[in-house]
């Protein structure tokens, strides 16, 4: 009895990743552990190609792209090796003559590392000058370039980009940290990747959506797992898939799509404006990137008082909040704010903040 009212102590979880999950999909996710669709075998001990599984895979790459409003000149497919896998995976297929790249924090600059081993890449702006705290504005894109790439939110910094760049070339974005976030123009871009640990699912799956016609323009001889023809052509069975991680993101998604994408961002906007509200009043608190682009999804903050930093923490232990600490980057606390959390959790955040008294 002890244990039970222990671990039913509610927890607000604003941990950067892997994050919070809507409740349905680790409840629905624990029961495939034990009885996958009917069989009496756990999900992770049938085939894949048996056509349960097949059947998850199949709704697993549609849900995406309905969510999104894209129609099927676009397709989707999970990969592993995480989001730091495509900075690699990207050049690869798509560098042939340069690549352009918007170096906004950690993730951007590590894309652009990885882009150098296959050619010619262009920063075409960076806010490295200032801790990554804004989103260079007035940068051209060459239009010899192979695509453009970006990160749409800046889970270490708190910075997000609160428009799609205009761009003549083939729009590239990691979306890892705030996809399905809010409605966006999804038909700009040709291509959107996403590790599943930040806002739709457990780590170890990767969504990568494309328009098709971009495959035809790989023309570097790559090695199998890396090149993405095969794994489109083998719809996202190439090899063998993580299974557990695409059945629980299937989860996330069918919850995502029955809230729907204008709902998420009604939620989303009450959420990061509750939080900000607070930052912005409080004497004792403030912000660390340029207002205008905070993220929604990763608030960074820190104590005007350096000395004040451990005594909140240690406050937020107390109301139970998790994953408050911010990044070493930054220093201070990151409040991570992703779908599945719920206002409330930002609500007693606010209040921890409301009551402090150094
Ligand atoms: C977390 C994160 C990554 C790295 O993801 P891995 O799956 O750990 O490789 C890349 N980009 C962004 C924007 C992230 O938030």
């Amino acid at each position: 009895m002890h244990q039970q009212t222990a671990s039913m102590t509610k927890v607000h979880n604003f941990s950067a990743g892997p994050g919070i999950l809507p409740q349905i999909a680790i409840d629905n996710s624990k029961s495939a552990l034990e009885n996958f669709m009917g069989t009496n075998l756990s999900l992770i001990e049938v085939s894949h190609r048996d056509k349960e599984f097949e059947s998850v895979m199949a709704e697993a790459r549609t849900l995406p792209l309905e969510i999104l409003g894209l129609g099927d000149d676009y397709d989707c497919i999970y990969l592993q090796g995480g989001a730091s896998l495509q900075f690699c995976m990207v050049p690869y297929n798509f560098l042939n003559t340069k690549a352009a790249y918007l170096k906004t924090g950690v993730w951007a600059a590590n894309a652009v590392k990885e882009a150098k081993f296959f050619g010619p890449t262009e920063v075409v702006g960076t806010s490295e000058d200032k801790n990554y705290t804004y989103i260079p504005k007035n940068y051209s894109i060459p239009s010899d370039a192979d695509y453009f790439h970006y990160t749409s939110n800046n889970t270490i910094y708190g910075t997000q980009m609160q428009s799609i760049p205009e761009c003549k070339v083939p729009l590239f974005c990691d979306m890892s940290s705030d996809i399905f976030s809010r409605r966006i123009d999804a038909k700009k871009f040709d291509l959107i990747y996403a590790g599943a640990q930040k806002n739709m699912g457990p780590a170890g799956a990767t969504l990568v959506i494309l328009k098709k016609e971009l495959l035809e323009k790989i023309t570097r001889k790559i090695p199998s797992m890396l090149d993405y023809r095969n794994h489109f052509s083998k719809d996202s069975m190439y090899n063998t898939p993580p299974v557990f991680a695409v059945y629980c993101s299937l989860q996330v998604l069918k919850w995502v799509k029955e809230m729907g994408l204008e709902k998420m961002e009604v939620r989303n906007r009450a959420k990061q404006e509750l939080l900000y509200a607070e930052i912005d009043r409080n004497e004792f608190f403030e912000g660390t990137t340029v207002a205008e682009v905070r993220s929604w999804m990763n608030a960074t903050f820190i104590t005007k008082d350096d000395s004040h930093t451990e005594r909140f923490l240690k406050l937020c232990k107390e109301a139970n909040i998790n994953g408050i600490k911010g990044h070493r980057s930054v220093g201070g606390f990151r409040a991570s704010m992703y779908n599945a959390l719920p206002i409330e959790s930002v609500q007693v955040l606010v209040d921890v903040m409301k009551n402090f008294k150094p």
